[in-house]
């Protein structure tokens, strides 16, 4: 469970092609970055991997069943935004039982994992609360724990700290590493911050322009980029 693999996947817009053959193999826990320019193609992938987006072309398989045409619920993935999109009107319980609620779980049920996911994001004593009267980084924090109650074997993070502030950046990043390390999870994290690349990645995966400039650990990418994109984004400038 939780392997995920890319076979030449392509995704066009129109005239316009964004992915350009993208091949990959990520392993089950594996938390792989993907880092790029703004425009360079990330979140669209990301959204193909999560069935937001029709593949162009190419397979894409999760846990070993190709996806192209499995509708989003039925991936067993949960992808967190940039923009927590939670319903203002609403308590933080109901907000982290609100995909539960979906899949009509029991109130027992529901109870049990909203409870779980609140104690593994220190956020057990902010259920009764609006999202209204949460900082920033608790109200990211309820937006993942929104993903944990699915209990996904990924997790797709699409620049989940980027409205926050250096501080608060800094602690969840501490936070989401010890989130997988808990839930044992893979994990596959989109940003342009090199920072969070290098101290967060097993792996990272630099995009340029809708193709993979390279794949490694944060120190062979930093010792040995293989291009300047590379080294001018994240490696080593010596
Ligand atoms: P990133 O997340 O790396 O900033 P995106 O994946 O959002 O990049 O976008 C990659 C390219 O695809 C950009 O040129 C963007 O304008 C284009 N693009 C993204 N979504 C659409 C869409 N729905 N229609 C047309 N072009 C799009
Ligand atoms: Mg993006």
């Amino acid at each position: 469970m939780g392997e995920l693999r890319l076979d030449d996947v392509r995704k066009s817009f129109g005239n316009l092609e964004v992915i350009k053959g993208v091949s990959l193999d990520i392993s089950h826990g594996e938390f792989v970055v993907f880092v790029g320019p703004s425009g360079c193609g990330k979140s669209t992938l990301l959204r193909m991997i999560a069935g937001l987006e029709e593949i162009s072309g190419g397979t894409a398989e999760i846990s070993g069943k190709t996806v192209n045409n499995l509708p989003p619920v039925e991936r067993g993935i949960a992808m967190v935004f940039q923009s927590y999109a939670l319903y203002p009107h609403m308590s933080v319980y109901e907000n982290i039982a609100f995909p539960l609620r979906v899949e009509k779980l029991s109130n027992d049920l529901v109870e049990q994992k909203v409870h779980q996911a609140a104690r593994i994001l220190k956020l057990e004593e902010r259920l009764k609360h609006r999202p209204g009267q949460l900082s920033g980084g608790q109200r990211q924090r309820v937006a993942i724990g929104r993903a944990i109650v699915r209990e996904p074997s990924v997790f797709l993070f699409d620049e989940p700290l980027s409205n926050l502030d250096a501080a608060l950046r800094a602690e969840m990043r501490v936070e989401l590493a010890k989130l997988h390390d808990e839930l044992d999870a893979t994990m596959i994290y989109v940003t342009h911050d090199q920072v969070e690349a290098m101290t967060m990645a097993d792996r990272i995966v630099v995009l340029d322009q809708g193709v993979i400039s390279q794949v490694g650990t944060p120190l062979d990418l930093y010792h040995k980029p293989q291009n300047l994109f590379v080294a001018g984004f994240i490696g080593n400038p010596k």
